[in-house]
């Protein structure tokens, strides 16, 4: 597998009359053809201006871009003109929201929406435009599509709302697609739907896909790869079964004990939460960003950043319990709640 997308200690700060925000703080990642990645953490934790960083779609300034690099399909989008940004937005690299009445243009029907990006970046002929629109709204399972290509955004449901944008994003067959937090707003039986059309899709077409989210819920049957961000940073990262099952980082466990399952005792019902505050990324601590947040905070995590340490190939961890000579902390058990690996056809590791 060729890798698609290679990002390479990016920093992207704001700059505010309060002070500088430092957003991302070096963050490295990268994602192979056809692969799923998603990048998981609290709000302002910087996976959405990571993501948006990808597109060049921070608008600076206040956004600045501080350093790194971002290498797209053997190129740097860093080094590319607003012009060439242009034809990369839409055509190789597409993004799709939280909520699509925010990026969809409530003045324009569907049909014209998909067909405006298509005749933008393809030399194609009206009837040939609608003919793949049509397509389009077909393989993201919008019933009657050639009725619903005249209708407009108002006229869809919340869930046909976001596959229309869906199909909107991939109509050019993007390379990558970066899906930011989509089903965030949707009720489970919805998002469960628009998780299946976005993985049939990426069957279809080869779209590699970066998924932001804040719950780590609903990466398990769509990611192979999950990169867990905190205060700017990139604190643990691994397959979805190094994560699930063998985190070694104190921040996933708490996000892990965050996620709803059905297999725990009715008094053990209540969900924990991360007790604290994410880190101020006007003045970030030089230690760990989540020691004020941490049970097992010892004095080097406040002193001394903690580097990422290699579990086993692919996975990471930055924490100073994965020092050889750091106290042995058990893990919480992350029971699964069925076997994703099975689901997934692959081993447990
Ligand atoms: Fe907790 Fe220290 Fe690990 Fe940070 S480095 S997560 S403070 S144990």
């Amino acid at each position: 597998m060729n890798k698609i997308l290679d990002v390479k200690n990016l920093e992207v700060s704001f700059d505010t009359y309060a002070g500088e925000v430092q957003s991302v703080r070096g963050v490295s990642f990268d994602l192979y053809e056809g692969e799923t990645i998603a990048i998981v953490g609290e709000s302002g934790c910087g996976k959405s201006v990571t993501s948006k960083a990808i597109m060049r779609l921070n608008p600076e300034p206040p956004a600045r871009f501080k350093g790194g690099e971002i290498i797209f399909d053997g190129e740097d989008i860093v080094k590319k003109s607003e012009k060439e940004m242009t034809k990369i937005r839409g055509k190789k690299i597409s993004m799709i929201f939280q909520d699509p009445m925010t990026s969809l243009n409530p003045t324009m029907t569907i049909g014209k929406q998909i067909v405006e990006g298509l005749k933008k970046h393809q030399d194609i002929s009206d009837e040939e435009a609608k003919k793949r629109a049509i397509e389009m709204l077909k393989l993201v399972q919008i019933p009657n599509p050639e009725k619903r290509f005249e209708e407009y955004p108002h006229q869809f449901s919340g869930g046909m709302r976001q596959r229309a944008m869906i199909a909107v994003a991939l109509v050019c067959n993007p390379k990558l697609l970066i899906a930011d937090e989509p089903t965030t707003a949707l009720d489970v039986t919805i998002q469960a739907q628009i998780l299946d059309v976005m993985k049939d899709l990426q069957k279809k077409i080869n779209t590699s896909i970066i998924m932001i989210t804040h719950d780590l819920g609903v990466v398990a049957d769509i990611a192979q790869r999950i990169m867990v961000m905190y205060g700017g940073k990139i604190v643990e990262k691994g397959t979805v079964n190094d994560i699930f099952y063998k985190s070694r980082h104190p921040y996933t466990w708490g996000l892990l004990k965050s996620v709803p399952r059905l297999d725990i005792d009715k008094e053990d019902e209540r969900l924990a939460s991360i007790e604290g505050t994410p880190p101020d990324l006007f003045a970030p601590p030089k230690g760990c960003p989540f020691a004020d947040r941490c049970e097992h905070a010892m004095k080097i995590c406040r002193e001394q950043m903690p580097p990422m340490f290699d579990i086993k190939e692919g996975h990471e961890s930055a924490c100073w319990l994965n020092h050889p000579d750091a106290p042995k902390v058990e893990a919480p058990i992350n029971k699964p709640q069925r076997d994703i690996t099975k689901e997934k056809g692959g081993t447990r590791d």
